[in-house]
């Protein structure tokens, strides 16, 4: 098979090198969408998770070389064209709503994105996040998708010339309570992830913070409160391998009251990820920010102990400021009015040469 041919990008009207890989604009069934291609620094550089081994403090990550993108692969695709949520410490909303990504539009994102690199024909492990625009709780094709993907991997082969080892598809949700069918589809994730996946495959639900009233104001009021997840999290089933995660994007105002996270979670079903909140136009305009998050161990210190001795597995991602720069991080969007200037000779992915 020519793989040049096979991994001809289709509809990509914008591409933005960054130092991790590619974020692009493709032009789907209802509009623009936007996506991530890019590799991964590996977990000894950018995660301290003591119940993974990585116990250094993390004092910032250094600007260097990802990972090859035959060890990890990461595709970051939006499920929604813009989003019905209103987190204030986002910038989708800036893009107007036009509903959910199809099953095509999902498919022509990761082959776009896995077109951008023909020169990697094998990848151990492909992480799809389901996590730019939109919630993807809100859109079925999302599973029937992953349902596909796990039965198509021979097909993706064929079609692409890439072999895929693993493939990990996580799905994260902010937990929107307006939405009548949300614990039915979490039930339907845990179900893709124990038994299609058998596992390989990650939950997460943004929290934040533990404090309500910061809550609803940091997700614009459409936030299921913490209690109410409680009660559906005690029907979640039991997570084969990697436990369910409790995600904190943390600003240094934000509440992590450990007390309240062991009063409504069961330690073996849920471990908890701290990140910092990222700097985006919508942190910066509502003053939401992470002081010292990038250079320093110290806004993690005490969340992370507290934790620990309530009896949660932590583990804490500290980006670099390259990532940050490159709007990788969640809450970004270039639709959304972040702007990008680079060149191709800016990727540092080993084995890359641009
Ligand atoms: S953080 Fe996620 S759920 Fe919230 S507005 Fe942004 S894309 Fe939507």
């Amino acid at each position: 098979m020519n793989q040049d041919v096979s991994r001809t990008p289709n509809g990509i009207v914008r591409t933005f090198p960054i130092p991790t890989g590619y974020l692009f604009v493709g032009d789907y069934s209802k509009g623009p969408l936007e996506t991530l291609s890019i590799g991964d620094y590996g977990k000894a550089r950018n995660v301290k998770a003591d119940f993974l081994g990585y116990t250094k403090e993390i004092e910032g990550v250094p600007n260097t070389y990802c990972m090859p993108l035959s060890d990890k692969w990461v595709v970051t695709v939006s499920t929604q064209y813009g989003c019905p949520m209103k987190c204030t410490f986002c910038d989708v909303p800036n893009v107007p709503f036009r509903g959910n990504a199809s099953f095509e539009d999902l498919r022509k994102q990761l082959y776009n994105a896995l077109s951008l690199f023909p020169e990697v024909s094998y990848t151990e492990r492909l992480n799809l996040h389901y996590a730019r625009m939109g919630d993807p709780i809100f859109n079925e094709q999302v599973f029937a998708f992953s349902r596909w993907l796990h039965d198509h991997k021979r097909q993706i082969q064929e079609e692409m010339g890439l072999r895929i080892e693993v493939l990990h598809p996580v799905l994260t949700t902010s937990l929107p309570r307006k939405f009548g069918k949300l614990e039915e589809r979490i039930q339907e994730w845990c179900s893709i992830k124990n038994d299609v996946y058998h596992g390989q495959a990650g939950l997460q639900f943004s929290i934040n913070s533990t404090n309500e009233a910061q809550r609803t104001q940091m997700f614009g009021n459409q936030q299921l409160p913490l209690d109410d997840f409680a009660r559906i999290a005690e029907r979640l089933p039991a997570p084969l391998s990697r436990k369910y995660c409790l995600n904190f994007a943390y600003s240094t105002d934000f509440e992590i009251d450990a007390g309240k996270v062991a009063a409504l979670f069961d330690r073996d079903k849920f471990m908890v990820k701290i990140t910092p909140i990222h700097n985006n136009n919508a942190c910066r305009e509502n003053g939401i920010v992470t002081l010292g998050g990038y250079d320093s161990w110290a806004p993690y210190k005490k969340p992370e102990e507290d934790l620990q001795k309530a009896g949660f597995d932590v583990l804490v991602f500290v980006p670099s400021i390259d990532e940050e720069d490159g709007l990788v991080t969640c809450g970004n969007a270039v639709l959304g009015g972040s702007t990008l200037k680079t060149t191709e000779d800016i990727i540092k992915i080993e084995g890359i040469k641009r």
